[in-house]
C-alpha cells in the first residue's frame, strides 16, 4: 500500500457531510527529525465540528485536515531521530482523522501501548491538568464545578479535582452518566434533566463555588458565574452548547459587575497556548494511570477508519458518551 485515507475539510459548512471529503494521499517520507505514525486510534474532539464550520478559533481556509490528536505506532524515523524507532508507540497533537500523519519527533509523546485508553490523555487530560492548575491555580478544600463533567475532558477535570483533595459537583444529562461520575470520586453528580444546578447550588453550596470549569456556556455559564464564591475562579474552557447555533448574544449587566464584589475572576484557556506544559502534564497523567488513580475512560462505541469520524462526531454532539469518544483504524 502507498497511499493512504485522510478526512479534509474542502468548504466550511455547519454542515460536516457537506463540508468534508475523504481524500487519499501518498505515505510520506519523514523529514529529518521527524517521525511518521501510523494512526491506530484519533480522538474526537467537540472543537472538530467548529473546525468543519469555520469558526474555531483561528480558522484558515479550507482545504486542511480535520482531527487533532492520535495515538499510533512509529512507521518510520527521519534523519538524527534517535529516541524513536520503528514500532514505537506515540501521542501527538496534530494527528487526526487519517491512518498515517507526520510529527517532529520532539512533538511526539512516548507511550506505553498504543491503547484506546491512551487517547483521552491528550487534548481532554491535558485540557483539564493543565487548565485546573494553571488558570484555576487549584489547591485543595475548595468547591469545584465541572460542566459536561462526563465527557472526555470533563472526566478529567473531576478526577484531578477530587484527587487533589477537592469537593466536585459535576453536572451530567442521564443517570447513567451520573452514576459514572460517583464512581470517578465526583461528590455531588447533577443531572440537570432532573434537577435545576442553580437550585442545588442555592441550597447545598451557600458559600460558592471556588472554581468553575466550564466547558457548555449558555445557561450553565451563566449559573457557575452567578454562583463564584469571594475569590471564585471561572475557567472558561468552552461552550459547547452554543457551537452548532453561534454564539449567544446577551444583554445584561456587564460581567465585571458580578466579579467586583466577590473579587472573582473569569479566565479563558485554551491549549494551544500551553504547549509548553505538555510533555510535564502528560507524564504526569501517564504516571496516575499506571499508579491506579486515575481512570482514562473512553465511550465504547465503536467508530472505524476515516469513513467513521463524522458519526463520531454527529454521536458526541447528541449528548449520549461517557468519557471519550474516539476513532479506531
Ligand atoms: P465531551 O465532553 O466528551 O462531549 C461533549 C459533552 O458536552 C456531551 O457529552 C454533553 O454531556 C455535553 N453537552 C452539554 N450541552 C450540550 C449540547 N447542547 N450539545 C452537545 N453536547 C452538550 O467533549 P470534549 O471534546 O471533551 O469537549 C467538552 C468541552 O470542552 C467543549 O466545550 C470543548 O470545546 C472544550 N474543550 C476545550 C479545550 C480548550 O483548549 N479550551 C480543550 C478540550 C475541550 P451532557 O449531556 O452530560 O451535559
Amino acid at each position: 500500500m502507498s497511499t493512504y485515507q485522510k478526512l479534509v475539510v474542502v468548504r466550511s459548512s455547519n454542515d460536516l457531510r457537506a463540508a468534508t471529503e475523504i481524500h487519499e494521499a501518498p505515505i510520506p517520507q519523514p523529514e529529518a527529525g521527524h517521525i511518521v505514525v501510523q494512526t491506530r486510534y484519533s480522538g474526537v474532539n467537540a472543537a472538530d465540528y467548529l473546525m468543519a464550520a469555520g469558526r474555531y478559533l483561528a480558522p484558515t481556509p479550507p482545504p486542511y485536515d480535520l482531527g487533532a490528536e492520535s495515538v499510533g505506532v512509529v512507521a518510520a524515523v527521519g534523519e538524527g531521530v534517535s529516541y524513536f524507532k520503528e514500532g514505537d508507540a506515540v501521542f501527538a497533537i496534530g494527528g487526526g482523522y487519517r491512518e498515517y500523519f507526520t510529527v517532529p519527533a520532539s512533538h511526539a509523546i512516548p507511550l506505553p501501548a498504543a491503547t484506546p485508553d491512551m487517547v483521552t490523555i491528550g487534548v481532554s487530560g491535558l485540557t483539564a491538568s493543565i487548565a485546573l492548575e494553571k488558570v484555576g491555580e487549584m489547591t485543595s478544600g475548595e468547591t469545584v464545578l465541572v460542566t459536561a463533567a462526563a465527557g472526555g475532558t470533563g472526566s478529567f477535570a473531576v478526577q484531578l479535582a477530587s484527587l487533589a483533595g477537592n469537593h466536585v459537583i459535576g453536572t451530567c444529562s442521564s443517570a447513567d452518566k451520573a452514576a459514572f461520575l460517583r464512581s470517578i470520586g465526583c461528590h455531588r453528580p447533577v443531572n440537570y434533566k432532573d434537577e435545576s444546578l442553580s437550585e442545588v447550588l442555592k441550597a447545598e453550596y451557600r458559600k460558592g463555588i471556588d472554581i468553575a470549569f466550564e466547558s457548555v456556556g449558555g445557561k450553565l455559564y451563566d449559573i457557575a458565574l452567578n454562583a463564584l464564591a469571594v475569590k471564585g475562579r471561572l475557567i472558561v474552557i468552552g461552550a459547547i452548547s452554543e457551537y452548532e447555533s453561534g454564539p449567544q448574544e446577551v444583554t445584561r449587566v456587564r460581567d465585571s459587575y458580578k466579579l467586583l464584589n466577590k473579587s472573582a475572576s473569569i479566565r479563558g484557556f485554551w491549549l494551544m497556548h500551553y504547549l509548553r506544559d505538555v510533555p510535564e502534564h502528560a507524564a504526569r497523567l501517564l504516571a496516575l494511570i499506571a499508579e491506579g488513580k486515575l481512570q482514562a475512560t473512553y465511550d465504547p462505541t465503536t467508530f472505524k477508519g476515516v469513513a467513521g469520524a463524522l458519526d463520531a462526531i454527529e454521536y458526541m454532539y447528541s449528548g449520549r458518551n461517557i468519557g471519550k469518544v474516539i476513532v479506531s483504524f
